[in-house]
């Protein structure tokens, strides 16, 4: 039987992005707070100290601060004439495995989407008729407008700390900045960051050809930064060492830099690690949750911790794998398009074109993962989807990121990959290459969905999450059409070679080459109980006291990055709590 803790108020699952700053906000209420991580702690120092931590075989290949299959995993097939197979070794998208959760590892891209994203099924029937949306698409809008979640957009931009230039303040357009982008209600909180050689390059041919470039918004600092919090951030030093790594001076935004620390100070906060969430318990009526069952792996034995709240911030994957086991609105059927808890998984679509030039030095090794200068005039309010025939758009991105020995050695295509011949192109190229980047949207499906395997099972007896997943015409579509404007774009940088890296229609999803950790869904927001798994305040439609957190929320992927709107998303949850829940613990909706 499990042992028994000591009820608390709220008990947190997760404690990436989306669970360090509920615990924040829900602290400030005075309530008595415990978080339950699976990973065990990571702090600046020591973890990621220099220069143990520029160590790219450990980090960037071994993938030391990832989810490992052992402790959580997926099954995945195409479609379901196929039958589903364990997700052995992580490489199509990275989940993270301790305190900080994939904030500790990530790039930093801090986006807010903008506000045709946030209502698009609308946006696409005002504009062309709801006869483009293709069979079999679940395009929706969200339950809540861009204006509402605009305050919390910035909040969460001061708390994480964005380096970068506005392009629509208060609705008046600002030179420099982003031109289609959403109206902001402040400027961003740091300067933008200086400009590495290939993303200058790319910005002067961009602005010559009627473009509109601006500097990459960055959760890296620019300067030097104090939070709301009073947490402090240093200027970045471009050692190219984010995405895969926990950065070692205080320059990436991450949980570690922008919360950790000030929450570990609440006296009614504490956390427990090594401690993996089986499932969410329930009361006799069905209605509300009573706690969450746990495994300490210190202990190596179950434990109940009652709780008058739950939060769930596992992550996308391991929240609606908790919600599926824990009976957490219904599971959604793709045949009959009825049930919710699974539906609407998403993914990202990208691609590249990566330019040589024999006689120009790139430096590579001076970057880091949100640098650069980005366009968005083929973005989603800049595309004519009743003309172009899909629905979805991209922004692109120029700017070096690491030039780490292992995975950062562009190479024309037909140089060997390994021996004299792979010697010699690396003599020749490294240096010698800048990319653009397209980061594209990617829209919901009936056949793309999220549930239980009827076969697999953890190493706790619980059913594997199956995942049904495969690219479809309408994204690859979008994704071609940004082929053939990059490419343009690349021809008039007159390099000496262009290689193209997009998919092609028929293509079908790989779950070998990282593409992004961006899986979105599954536990949609919605208007009504029947659309999605939680409603607008992201608050479980049938266990009123379980709020979840994270881009399982997302109706469809946007162009973006996820984690500005994960981060706005979560404020906007946090506030519906501290000002409607709390006084009066009910469905909100
Ligand atoms: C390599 C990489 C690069 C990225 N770059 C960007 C970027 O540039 N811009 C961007 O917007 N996004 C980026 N992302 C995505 C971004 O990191 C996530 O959107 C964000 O971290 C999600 O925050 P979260 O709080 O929802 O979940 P997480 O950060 O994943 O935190 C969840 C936590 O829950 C823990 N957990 C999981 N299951 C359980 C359980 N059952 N019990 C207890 N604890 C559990 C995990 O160990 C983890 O610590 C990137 C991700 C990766 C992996």
């Amino acid at each position: 039987m499990a042992r028994i803790e000591k009820k608390k108020d709220v008990v947190i699952v997760g404690l990436g992005w989306t669970g360090s700053i509920a615990g924040m906000e829900l602290a400030a209420e005075g309530l008595e707070i415990v978080a339950l991580e699976r990973g065990g702690d990571q702090n600046t120092v020591p973890e990621f100290k220099y220069p143990n931590q520029i160590d790219e075989l450990t980090y960037g290949v071994r993938l030391k601060n990832m989810q490992h299959p052992r402790q959580a995993t997926v099954t995945v097939r195409r479609d379901d004439s196929e039958t589903a197979l364990p997700y052995r070794s992580m490489g199509s998208f990275l989940p993270a495995n301790g305190v900080g959760g994939a904030g500790t590892h990530w790039n930093g891209l801090l986006w807010r989407p903008q506000p045709e994203e946030i209502k698009l099924r609308s946006y696409v029937k005002e504009k062309w008729g709801e006869s483009i949306i293709p069979e079999g698409m679940n395009l929706m809008d969200y339950p809540v407008s861009y204006d509402e979640l605009e305050p919390y957009f910035t909040q969460f931009d001061e708390v994480a700390g964005v380096s970068g230039k506005a392009g629509n303040l208060k609705g008046q357009i600002q030179a420099g900045g982003n031109p289609f982008e959403g109206w902001r209600s402040k400027e961003y909180p740091m300067p933008a960051l200086g400009t590495t050689y290939d993303a200058a390059k790319f910005q002067a041919t961009a602005k010559n050809m009627g473009l509109h470039p601006f500097p990459a918004p960055a959760g890296i600092a620019s300067t030097s930064y104090v939070n709301p919090y009073g947490m402090q951030m240093a200027p970045c030093n471009f050692c190219g060492f984010c995405e895969r790594f926990g950065c070692y001076q205080y320059s990436k935004s991450s949980p570690q830099t922008a919360v950790l620390d000030a929450l570990k100070r609440k006296t009614n906060f504490s956390y427990r690690t090594h401690s993996e969430v089986l499932r969410v318990e329930t009361s006799a009526d069905g209605k509300t949750a009573t706690g969450v069952t746990y495994f300490d792996a210190i202990k190596q034995e179950e434990v109940f911790q009652p709780a008058d709240l739950v939060i769930l911030s596992s992550y996308q994957l391991n929240n609606v794998h908790l919600m599926l086991v824990s009976g957490i609105g219904k599971p959604y059927d793709p045949k009959t398009n009825t049930g919710v808890t699974g539906k609407n998984y998403a993914y990202q679509m990208n691609g590249g074109v990566t330019l040589f030039f024999k006689e120009e030095n790139f430096n590579p090794f001076i970057g880091h993962g949100s640098n650069g200068m980005c366009i968005d005039d083929f973005g989603i309010n800049q595309n004519d989807f009743g003309k172009l025939g899909f629905i979805g758009g991209a922004y692109w991105r120029v700017g070096t990121m690491n030039g780490q020995p292992i995975r950062s050695m562009p190479l024309p295509k037909g140089t060997p990959g390994w021996g004299a011949g792979w010697k010699k192109g690396i003599g020749e190229w490294y240096g010698h290459s800048m990319s653009i980047g397209t980061h594209g949207s990617h829209m919901s499906y009936r056949n793309n969905h999220l549930d239980l395997d009827p076969t697999y099972k953890d190493p706790h007896g619980r059913p594997l999450m199956r995942m049904t997943f495969n690219w479809q015409d309408n994204d690859i579509k979008m994704t071609q059409y940004q082929k053939i404007k990059a490419e343009e774009v690349g021809n008039a940088l007159k390099p000496d070679l262009l290689q193209s890296g997009f998919k092609n229609i028929g293509a079908k999803f790989d779950v070998r080459p990282y593409q992004t950790t961006h899986n979105t869904g599954g536990h949609v927001m919605s208007e009504k109980p029947t659309e999605g798994a939680v409603n607008r305040y992201c608050q479980a439609w049938d266990k009123h006291n379980v709020f979840v957190f994270g881009a399982g929320n997302f109706v469809q992927n946007t162009q973006y990055n996820p984690t500005g709107m994960v981060g706005g998303l979560a404020y906007w949850t946090l506030h519906a709590i501290r000002t409607m829940y709390l006084k009066n613990p009910r469905p909100l909706v």
